[in-house]
């Protein structure tokens, strides 16, 4: 039967940090990290997410890990509101979804054998015996590419690319419903990338799992993703399918970030993104207006909601029709 709750919604989430006051009358800055998201994920698919560093991805992450709670709105899995459950209920909940993180030297704990690491959410779970840990752990290494042998080793003796692929065999090893992996195969050399890249869909065609796909690299996204969203500045200015962002991408800012990654060449050396410098001071308008060439008047004064512009596409542009028009560099 084909349920239709996606296995995440994430609904009108804002999420801020309160700075330190810089002086004791001050008012506290305030970062606004994420200024109104919304998505759904459905099981069996894989969500990208890109954008520039600081617009809000890691902060998304935390989200939908449970390990933040939203300012106002609301993180749901298969239809529940993570923030409503209690402690017991969130602590079963999160044998549903693990995360991968970005640098896999500091992620995985140096005094512990890769066993014992691959087991560690079997073990917080507590309902497998020691054995039955052991075996587990085995298989994974081994659904990963690494041998059952290397269970006995430490972390050091392994190298970036098959230390993610130890994180990504303790990421499975409950069997999650779904993976958040923010900036996975960032740390790792280019030639290790494409190589990690590959092993995450192969698991994903094998397992099912879903993925919820952080990368500040659109490239990356384009391997494994079914749908990505980019960010700018904790909004989304644009959502469809990798191939109507690469052929198609109706928001200037999408332009620019493809503009500075080749297609096909993950992690490839990216230029800087071609954005005017045109400091304006649009505080009602479009966040990105300061640096697009499309820049109408319009856009310092009515920030653009996301709009369909076909199925299954959307942008946030008053201008998509024409940028969609020009011819892309
Ligand atoms: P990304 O992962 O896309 O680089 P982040 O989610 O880490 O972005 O950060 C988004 C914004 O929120 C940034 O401006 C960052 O400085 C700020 N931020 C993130 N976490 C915190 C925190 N714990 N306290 C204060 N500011 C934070
Ligand atoms: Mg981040």
């Amino acid at each position: 039967m084909v349920s239709l709750t996606p296995l995440l919604e994430v609904r009108d989430v804002v999420k801020h940090y309160r700075l330190p006051r810089e002086r004791l009358l001050a008012a506290a800055p305030v970062v606004q990290a994420l200024q109104g998201l919304s998505f759904t994920l459905q099981a069996g698919r894989s969500l990208g997410v890109v954008g520039e560093s600081g617009s809000g991805k890691s902060t998304l992450a935390r989200l939908v890990m449970a390990l933040e709670v939203p300012s106002t709105g609301q993180v749901l899995m298969a239809g529940r509101d993570l923030q409503a459950l209690d402690a017991a209920a969130l602590r079963r909940a999160r044998t549903d979804f693990q995360m991968v993180f970005q640098d896999p030297f500091g992620s995985l704990d140096p005094r512990q054998t890769v066993a014992r690491i691959v087991a560690e959410p079997l073990e917080a779970q507590g309902d497998s015996s020691r054995a039955q840990m052991r075996q587990r752990a085995a298989e994974m290494l081994e659904a990963v590419g690494l041998r059952a042998a290397d269970a006995a080793k430490y972390p050091h003796e392994f190298s970036g690319g098959q230390r993610q692929r130890i994180a990504i065999a303790r990421a499975l090893v409950t069997h999650p419903k779904l993976i958040v992996a923010d900036e996975p195969v960032s740390a790792l050399d280019v030639s290790v990338q494409a190589q990690v890249l590959n092993l995450m869909q192969d698991l994903q065609d094998q397992l099912g799992v879903t993925y919820l796909f952080i990368s500040h690299d659109l490239a990356v996204v384009d391997l494994v993703c079914d749908e990505v969203i980019v960010l700018y500045q904790g909004r989304a200015v644009e959502q469809g399918d990798p191939d109507t962002l690469f052929h198609a991408a109706a928001h200037p800012y999408t332009r620019a970030l493809m503009h500075a990654v080749p297609r096909a060449q993950p992690g490839a050396r990216r230029a800087a993104l071609p954005l005017p410098v045109a400091p304006v001071d649009a505080p009602g308008g479009c966040a990105f207006a300061p640096r697009c060439a499309f820049r109408q008047h319009r856009c310092l004064e009515q920030a653009p909601a996301l709009r369909p512009l076909a199925p299954g596409h959307t942008a946030a542009c008053h201008f998509a029709e024409q940028v969609l028009a020009s011819t892309p560099d």
